[in-house]
């Protein structure tokens, strides 16, 4: 190569180049090296010793940063401590690349590289990848890289978390291979489509496979990765997020929004629609669809009583009792306080379903322990059949309603089915409701009077008064339908004034100490005015107040007991006797018995109907006793057999009242009665 030649190639690289001969004298340099290293050019020129270049340097303080043995090399030069290869940064900024070639001859080549762009490149670039490692690596959700197969060729670590398997595990696996199979369509579908559109993206919720086995809910958020010079589809980068937390809230507010909190039956909403799709099915197979409408008796008086928890806990335990009954397709609902439903489907026979009604009313009335006592809840039940393909829901509902309430009616813990003329009785009560205003004032209202006997000599020591109601069209109604009714419209107040007038007129021509009883409601004592009411009836029959007895439920003392309380102390006061009726219905009444002094405790007829079993004798042996203690007299109602009169007096029952000594009379021929009864003349026990 002629010299020309070979100084054009030199004054035209991009590098600065410096060659030494043995002496370490200069001998070949070109201008880019002294514009790289900032040396004026007689340093270099005809054959200078390299060693000015050093100490120019040196001088100037240029390797005073860099470490040894590199500064050594450079600020002395001596070949022992040569270093052949290295970069270094310079005081205006720059970096050189710089190496050192020893040649046969004797000497060194010196390369000079700028590499301050290259360098400052590599560390964005450097800089950007561990970033998004940083990202990618501890970030909760996991990153796959994929190709156009969907085969993955990165997985963040995140999977381990999430999945259970190792990054390294998934790498050349498919995407679809963990997806579940119910959604492997959907994101076949999705990513086809992504594929074909310019932005092509997606997201979507499915279930990806656990190394474990299960399944685990991610939102997968999948984007087409394109060439960026020719925009042509090379593969995929996903994102997927564990939702499984987040699902699980739904599910929950789904679960909540269709169930009973109490119980966790499913509640009216869902009950509702299964009703609806069991009536649309049931018009198509062949199998026998019915509603029951379930509602608890008693169970007021317990919740009162008890309280709630105790309330509660029943609840629960009626859902247990009647789960167990039913069929694990039927479906049993919570409608709301005491009321349940049940659904029975593909029933054979219709006679199933009331047979199913029997297993659950039985399963219900078995005593139950709560706080530790035994209380006795029945359960009434309302059932319709859906046979005809006419019948809506809303009229099922409609159905099993009005069959409860004649189960209601009838006394309850029992299953009625639904009669299409029931309606017309549902009907007939508001009907009676209305007729009862005029009936007060019609006189059709009567007072009947069943006689109080002392259980050992059999001596009259009162009557209670018990209303009747003769309607001109319907006949006798019973007191269990026209006094509910009586309460609810509020006519009770007028209808009690009227009894309490009665029971006074007729009893003061009775012999002395002779005491009359009357009933008197909840609704009476809660409204006010009975006091009032009672202080009239004395006043106008003359009727002394030791002989008025007042029967109250322990209802009354559940609500408002405050004012309650006050007018049955202040009657209580003026000599009227105050008798806790009903006893044993309520179930609390051991509690209520110390709120109030009763005169009188009514044993309730279904201990004496029940007296033969071991546990009702001894709860009416422990209500005697108390009583006694508390100085209240034991009346035992509903003796009807000489069985039961001989065992509840072997329990101490004091009074005896019931078909076995006299129906309720009417007022004449309860005075007949007592003519013909012995009498005790010091007065009553
Ligand atoms: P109650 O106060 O417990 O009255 C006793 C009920 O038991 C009466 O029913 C009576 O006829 C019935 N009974 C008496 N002995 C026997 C027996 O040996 N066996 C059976 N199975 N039953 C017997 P009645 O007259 O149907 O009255 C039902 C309820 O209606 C009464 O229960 C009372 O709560 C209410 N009631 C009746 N008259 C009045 C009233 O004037 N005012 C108010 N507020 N309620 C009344
Ligand atoms: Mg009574
Ligand atoms: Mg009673």
């Amino acid at each position: 190569m002629s010299k020309m030649r070979f100084r054009t190639i030199l004054e035209h690289i991009d590098q600065g180049l410096i060659m030494t001969d043995a002496n370490d004298c200069v001998r070949v340099y070109n201008q880019r090296v002294l514009q790289m290293l900032n040396v004026p050019e007689n340093l270099l020129r005809g054959g200078a010793a390299f060693a000015n270049v050093r100490n120019c340097q040196a001088a100037r303080g240029e390797f005073a940063h860099l470490p040894q043995p590199l500064r050594r090399w450079l600020e002395e030069g001596d070949s022992d401590s040569m270093i052949e290869d290295y970069e270094r940064s310079r005081p205006d900024g720059t970096v050189l690349h710089v190496r050192t070639v020893p040649i046969p001859e004797g000497g060194l080549v010196r390369t000079f590289t700028d590499v301050t762009q290259r360098n400052a490149a590599e560390a964005a670039l450097r800089d950007s990848e561990r970033r998004f490692r940083l990202l990618a690596e501890n970030s909760n959700d996991i990153f796959i890289l994929g190709d156009l197969d969907l085969r993955r060729l990165y997985v963040s670590p995140a999977v381990r978390t999430v999945l259970g398997y190792e990054p390294e595990e998934l790498v050349g696996s498919v995407q679809l291979e963990h997806v579940h199979p119910d959604e492997q369509n959907m994101f076949t579908e999705l990513w086809t489509k992504a594929q074909g559109e310019r932005e092509g993206r997606f997201v979507a919720s499915m279930r990806y496979q656990h190394k474990a086995g299960h399944h685990v809910w991610l939102e997968a958020s999948v984007r087409v990765v394109r060439e960026p010079s020719d925009d042509r589809a090379i593969g995929y980068v996903a994102a997927l997020r564990d939702i499984s937390e987040r699902r699980r809230a739904e599910e929950q507010i789904r679960y909540l929004a269709l169930h009973d909190a109490l119980t966790g039956l499913p509640n009216r909403a869902l009950f509702w629609d299964r009703l609806d799709q069991a009536v649309a099915q049931g018009h198509r197979t062949h199998g026998f669809v019915a509603m029951l409408a379930c509602d608890l008796d008693r169970f007021k008086a317990v919740n009162d009583s008890l309280g709630h928890p105790a309330g509660d806990a029943l609840l629960r335990l009626v859902a247990d009792r009647m789960t167990a009954v039913l069929r694990p397709y039927d479906t049993l609902a919570r409608l709301g306080g005491d009321e349940f439903a049940v659904l029975l489907t593909h029933l054979d026979l219709p006679s199933n379903a009331t047979h199913l009604a029997e297993q659950l009313i039985a399963a219900v009335s078995q005593p139950v322990t709560l706080e530790g006592r035994t209380v006795e809840v029945g359960i009434s039940i309302g059932l319709t059949l859906a046979l005809k393909r006419d019948v809506s829901t809303d009229e099922i509902f409609k159905r099993a309603d009005i069959a409860l309430y004649e189960a209601k009616a009838a006394g309850g813990n029992m299953c009625r089915e639904f009669e299409a003329n029931v309606g017309v009785r549902i009907a007939l009560r508001s009907q009676l409701a209305l007729d009862m205003g005029e009936a007060i004032r019609r006189g059709e209202f009567r007072l009947f009077y069943q006689p109080v006997v002392d259980a050992t000599t059999g001596v009259v020591l009162s009557f209670e008064a018990l209303m009747r109601w003769r309607h001109p069209v319907h006949g006798e109604i019973s007191p269990g339908i026209f006094i509910p009714l009586a309460e609810e419209t509020g006519l009770i107040v007028l209808l009690g004034s009227w009894a309490l007038q009665e029971a006074c007129r007729v009893a003061v021509d009775w012999p002395d100490p002779i005491r009359v009883a009357v009933n008197v409601s909840v609704v009476q004592l809660r409204r006010g005015g009975l006091e009032a009411a009672v202080l009239l009836a004395l006043a106008t029959s003359g009727l002394s107040p030791t002989r008025l007895k007042l029967e109250v439920t322990e209802s009354v003392l559940v609500h408002d007991a405050d004012s309650v309380l006050a007018s049955l102390h202040a009657l209580r006061a003026r000599g009227v006797r105050i008798a806790l009726d009903d006893f044993g219905t309520g179930y609390s009444s051991l509690g209520y018995l110390r709120i109030f002094p009763f005169d009188e405790i009514k044993l309730d007829r279904t201990f004496v109907n029940d007296i033969a079993r071991a546990d009702s004798a001894a709860i009416v042996r422990a209500v005697v006793g108390i009583g006694e203690r508390l100085g209240m007299g034991i009346v035992a109602e509903g003796v009807e057999t000489a069985e039961q009169l001989s065992l509840v007096r072997r329990e101490g029952c004091a009074q005896i009242q019931g078909f076995l000594i006299s129906q309720p009379l009417p007022a004449h021929e309860a005075a007949l009665y007592l003519a013909a009864s012995p009498i005790l003349c010091d007065g009553p026990g």
